[in-house]
């Protein structure tokens, strides 16, 4: 298993230059918290952006980082937990009537996992909301683990399952040469470490410090230990729980020895990355 999806993501380098940003919209969790929103992750690719999560504090999220919200062409739902796509439903009232979107006619597409479009159907039937119903199209697209797709033009995708819920998905995405890997939240499981083997960077939940309380999350040990395996060009932890605020993170991770670039998620912190870095 983990050698097979080694040999399906990873690829030898080219010097071809390829980049993405990533800008850091929630790095908290479903706790309410003064700054830390619940997840949502922004990546603005050569060819298009991809809304990655969209928890409910997400649609202003967005306005506050002057990110083109407006014009964004995909959402990927990890998983059905609700600080993770409680924000489809005021994202689709809004774009239905917020004038900026009056005009357009590209389609927004959702990408997910089994089940995701009987959920926007149901946010979208409720109190007759009509979300589907938009100026432009809505496209939702159930995607089955390790099958590729292409979530942007030129960007190929493949999610994998992860110890969460039953329907909880990790993502990787390649654009070019550049690789990224999203874990949404997970509990520990070492095929993570082969899924996101040598990306440039890997966003990955570590949502509490040690002694984690819930098994299907990971804490600090557990995270340094899956990066080790993957040896990720640099990781950003993030859906960190209130308890991460009385730890200095960084001595934390330095106990720890990782021998890897490892930073905090915090909200508003934006990450370029790819092919141009050496
Ligand atoms: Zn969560
Ligand atoms: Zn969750």
């Amino acid at each position: 298993m983990e050698s097979n999806l080694e040999q399906t993501l990873y690829r030898e380098r080219d010097p071809e230059i390829c980049n993405m940003e990533l800008t850091i919209l929630g790095s908290g969790t479903s706790v309410p918290h003064p700054s830390r929103s619940s997840s949502a992750y922004w990546l603005q690719t050569k060819t298009g952006t991809i809304l990655l999560d969209c928890a409910a504090s997400a649609v202003h999220r967005m306005a506050q980082e002057n990110l083109d919200w407006p014009n964004l062409d995909a959402i990927w739902i990890s998983h059905f937990h609700l600080d993770h796509c409680g924000g489809i439903a005021p994202f689709l009232f809004g774009t239905k009537h917020a004038p900026v979107t009056r005009s357009r006619r590209k389609s927004l597409a959702f990408f997910g996992p089994k089940g995701l479009e009987g959920l926007i159907e149901a946010f979208s039937n409720a109190n007759n909301y009509d979300l589907l119903e938009q100026p432009f199209p809505i496209e939702i697209r159930e995607v089955e683990p390790l099958e590729k797709f292409e979530i942007l033009k030129n960007v190929e995708a493949v999610a994998a399952v992860t110890p969460h819920t039953d329907e909880s998905h990790a993502l990787h995405l390649r654009e070019g040469e550049t690789t990224f890997v999203y874990t949404a939240d997970t509990g520990f499981d070492e095929t993570l470490a082969a899924f996101a083997r040598r990306v440039d960077l890997l966003l990955m939940e570590c949502s509490f410090v040690k002694d984690k309380p819930i098994e299907k999350h990971l804490e600090l040990a557990e995270a340094v230990h899956l990066i080790r395996r993957a040896e990720p060009r640099r990781t950003v932890l993030t859906h960190l729980y209130p308890e991460w605020d009385a730890v200095n993170f960084e001595e934390e991770v330095r106990k720890l020895r990782p021998g890897f670039e490892i930073i905090q998620a915090m909200d508003g912190l934006r990450i370029d990355f790819g092919q141009t870095e050496n």
